[in-house]
């Protein structure tokens, strides 16, 4: 077999940019907005509840990035690292709340939306407290552990008139744009098949995200739903039926109670097929669609940063350059900007609802071993 060969192009020749002037801002809102237009005002108040990892890794400094959103509320179970917090990042106290208090964020004006970054297990509860308390929501993945959850969340923004987004954070970044854009305009003709991998080896067994009861599950509400998603974007299409088989060593301390690797096929109503792999093991971290004339993937497909996109032609493979983009900045800046135009944002509650009928379905084929169709 040849070496593969690699070629360069810069996707961003097309827009007029320099890969030099790669933005790590927020450009979801600003790529609506035309040059000649002043940047909006940082006006819209979230709290966050939940100082947790991906709150103080990745959503916290994130405001740094944002053009519509900024930080006014913190809500925690620990008073002194919410208000060293709140210190750190310059935001008044009066947005500091606690569990049991949670529910007076209703009289805070300051507060537009929140952004609920608990175990899964709470999402639900706390979202439909958010709601009651007229604010808009942005839920991290999983959007709940049942589609009961998922559709109750739905009908309470409803009730309330209020926006509900889930952090799907990759439809708000360059890399699974451009991977949408190539599907859906068939850039290398019609698509033949989907392949989508997300993995990686979890640690400390004594986790939330193994004990099934917060979790909802194992890998596949944590790690294995961006597989699902990402099969329901780059193909366009809701799956009818759903085929799964499990792989867990249950004499691993941590697999005492939720699953390790899951092997899915999703079958779509265009006759397409998804093949899926969601593991708690091994690092998988691949999204590829195999079309006509050619192939294309990300990988990393899921990171934070350093997301690559290639297309394979026979033995030629193409790096596509694109600026890095806070995915957490512009998915906050977008549910701002879509709060105020009162319409539904890009990874809406029915999204949300959405992968969880099809990872239900997936548990569901689990357990009676064969295909089940998708409700
Ligand atoms: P952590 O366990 O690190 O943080 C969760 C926080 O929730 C805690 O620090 C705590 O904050 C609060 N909390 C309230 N009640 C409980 C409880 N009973 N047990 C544990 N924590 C509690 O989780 P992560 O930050 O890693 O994940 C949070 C959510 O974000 C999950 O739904 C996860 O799926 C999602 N996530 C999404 C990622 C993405 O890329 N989109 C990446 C990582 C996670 P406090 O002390 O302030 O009360």
């Amino acid at each position: 077999m040849s070496n593969p060969q690699t070629t360069r192009r810069d996707f961003m020749r097309a827009t007029g940019a320099s890969l030099a002037a790669a933005s790590i801002g927020s450009a979801v809102a600003s790529a609506d907005q035309g040059a000649a237009t002043a940047p909006p005002a940082r006006t819209f108040g979230y709290a966050i509840v939940g100082i947790g990892s991906l709150a103080e890794a990745d959503i916290l400094p994130a405001f740094a990035h944002t053009q519509r959103a900024r930080l006014m509320g913190l809500v925690s179970g620990d008073a002194a690292k919410a208000r060293e917090t709140a210190a750190r990042y310059g935001m008044p106290e009066r947005g500091l709340y606690t569990y049991d208090t949670f529910d007076r964020i209703a009289d805070n004006p300051d507060i537009d939306a929140v952004y609920i970054v608990l175990p899964n297990n709470l999402h639900a509860e706390y979202t439909i407290r958010a709601h009651k308390a007229g604010k808009h929501v942005l839920v991290e993945k999983p959007m709940a552990n049942t589609v009961a959850d998922c559709e109750a969340m739905i009908a309470a923004a409803k009730a309330a008139g209020r926006q509900l987004a889930v952090g799907y954070r990759l439809r708000y970044e360059p890399f699974t744009e451009a991977m949408i854009r190539m599907a859906r305009e068939q850039e290398f003709g019609a698509l033949g098949a989907i392949v989508c991998e997300a993995g990686f080896n979890i640690g400390n067994p004594a986790q939330w995200r193994l004990q099934k009861a917060a979790a909802g599950g194992g890998s596949m509400m944590d790690i294995g739903i961006y597989a699902v998603n990402a099969a329901r974007y780059l193909s366009g299409e809701d799956p009818l039926e759903v085929t799964a088989t499990e792989s867990t060593n249950r004499s691993d301390p941590r697999f005492k109670e939720v699953e390790d690797t899951v092997h899915f096929h999703l079958r779509f109503p265009s006759g397409l097929i998804a093949s899926c792999l969601s593991s708690y093991t091994v690092n998988l971290n691949r999204f590829r669609v195999h079309a006509q004339r050619g192939s294309f993937e990300m990988e990393p497909a899921w990171n934070r940063t350093g997301l690559r996109l290639r297309v394979l032609r026979g033995s030629v493979v193409e790096q596509r350059y694109l600026p890095q983009r806070d995915h957490f900045a512009a998915m906050m800046d977008h549910l701002a900007e879509r709060a105020a135009a009162g319409t539904a944002p890009l990874t809406d509650g029915v999204d949300g609802l959405n992968d969880m009928k099809v990872i239900e379905a997936i548990y569901a084929s689990i357990q009676q071993r064969q295909p089940v169709r998708i409700g």
